[in-house]
């Protein structure tokens, strides 16, 4: 079966302030990398803009009203400091982030393709229940996890994140909830501060925090010990990843040294596990990832994988 990709030219609006890391070059980089002729097999869709209630899945009616209600006319609308705005083009990029992430779970679930890559941006895993942070506003993949058990009627849902950064939105959002897990690797210390092993939820949590300088070897460990066993025992109906690229050696928010055969490897080995325990459906979405050519490189590998599904 076929590998989808999600994508849409709005992605390359959502235009930041001068200087900021999550930068419309990030799509435009992934864009022309998956144009290659090796990607001539994908199944490509237009991402759709999300039912706005959808993001009330996650999101508090308090917060969705206030983001909707702060859309500017012009200019910028600072929400977390100078990290996370919104200009007059951002509201239509979250809602096709979120609208792209359901239909990849909706094509998935329904059989008509094996797996999914959704190139959106912003990235999603920091917004929390109630606040905007880290570039995110709405959590596309924990409103993903959500849409698969309200729509689909999944009983478990696994979240697994390989972004350098701690996905602390996903974390709070499911914390005691055991329907679904969320399992992550991402350096410790670095922003936003959570991630810490004894994190735990409800038992459903697994974090698995890595040290500046680490690479290929420890994320092969963290897996292998602790974050591919606590799948297997979950046995998730369906997996959905927060791809994130910045745990890349050429990445300048992260001091990690991942290369993209390790975005390769782990790729493989999460679809090995949606082989196992969910029918091989996998929805991965695209999180960080800030230097364009490491970026382009990890996607490339990333997709290349999927595509061998
Ligand atoms: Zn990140």
């Amino acid at each position: 079966m076929a590998t989808l990709l999600l994508h849409h030219s709005v992605f390359a609006n959502h235009k930041t302030s001068a200087g900021h890391p999550e930068r419309p070059d990030r799509y435009r980089a992934v864009q022309a990398v998956l144009g290659q002729s090796q990607f001539d097999t994908l199944v490509r869709e237009q991402a759709k803009v999300a039912d706005l209630d959808t993001t009330r899945y996650v999101h508090t009616n308090r917060y969705v009203d206030a983001l909707e209600a702060a859309r500017p006319d012009e200019g910028y609308v600072y929400l977390d400091g100078g990290d996370t705005m919104m200009e007059p083009s951002t509201w239509e990029v979250v809602l096709r982030g979120v609208g792209a992430t359901i239909q990849a779970v909706d094509k998935v679930l329904d059989g008509e393709v094996q797996n999914a890559f959704v190139a959106c941006r912003p990235p999603g895993h920091h917004a929390e229940t109630e606040r905007a942070m880290g570039f995110c506003l709405f959590n596309n993949i924990s409103i993903g996890a959500r849409h698969a058990q309200k729509k689909h009627g999944l009983m478990r849902v696994a979240i697994a994140d390989f972004d350098v950064h701690h996905g602390n939105g996903t974390q709070e959002i499911f914390y005691s909830d055991p329907s679904v897990l969320y399992a992550s690797t991402h350096q410790m210390p670095l922003f936003p501060g959570t991630g810490a092993a004894r994190e735990t939820g409800v038992g459903n949590i697994f974090n698995a925090p890595l040290a500046p300088g680490d690479g290929g070897a420890e994320l092969r460990d963290a897996f292998e010990d602790r974050i591919l066993p606590a799948l297997n025992t979950f046995k998730p109906e369906l997996i959905i990843v927060s791809a994130g690229f910045d745990a890349h050696e050429r990445d300048p928010l992260g001091s990690l040294r991942m290369t993209a055969d390790d975005f390769a490897w782990v790729t493989r080995e999460l679809m090995k596990s949606a082989e196992t325990n969910s029918q091989g459906r996998l929805v991965t979405v695209l999180e960080g990832g800030y230097d364009l050519q490491g970026l382009a490189d990890s996607v490339s590998a990333h997709v290349g994988e999927l595509m061998k599904g």
